[in-house]
């Protein structure tokens, strides 16, 4: 018989992650695609715990018109319907910190481990997900950084539009 092996939220992976694990790739590579296509370039990658690629997206708001379309729920959505044993042990691949609304949609799938590109851009639910367990490592990555400049520089409107904070796009 096999034992249920209960989820430990703080489950310690043996390998740091790096800008070089496949799952930051590709959520780079993701962050890029949107950025070409005009929209908001973040990017998502979700991995299970056997270093499998469950996912990718990126932030579709611009493309789709879509209220909630950011990187992370595009990615949770090209999943597709997982069973619930599917998130555990998995990390969260961001090339951004993410929002509330990612924030919760990791928590609630109860993912083990959150990998943010870098959080200088913005600061989202970082202590929250610690709170919850969640594993949270940032990886201060410069050229995600540069990504979010070049757009927000461009397009102010459309940033502070996707985080809720449309006034800070006058100051
Ligand atoms: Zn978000």
């Amino acid at each position: 018989m096999t034992k249920n092996i209960p989820w430990t939220p703080n489950m310690s992976h043996s390998n740091p992650p790096t800008s070089n694990d496949p799952g930051f790739k590709a959520a780079y590579q993701e962050a890029k695609t949107g950025f070409d296509e005009g929209g908001v370039p973040i990017g998502a990658c979700l991995v299970d715990k056997d270093g499998k690629i469950l996912g990718q997206g990126h932030n579709m708001r611009v493309q789709k018109s879509s209220a909630t379309l950011h990187a992370e729920i595009s990615c949770f959505e090209n999943a597709g319907r997982l069973p619930a044993s599917a998130y555990r042990g998995a990390t969260m691949y961001t090339t951004l910190s993410p929002c509330d609304m990612c924030t919760g949609a990791c928590v609630m799938y109860k993912v083990a481990r959150v990998v943010m590109g870098e959080n200088n851009t913005f600061v989202g639910g970082d202590e929250y997900l610690r709170q919850r367990g969640i594993e949270v490592v940032n990886l201060k990555n410069a050229e995600c950084e540069h990504l979010m400049k070049e757009f927000i520089k461009n397009h102010p409107e459309d940033w502070y539009e996707d985080i809720g904070e449309p006034e800070k796009a006058q100051q």
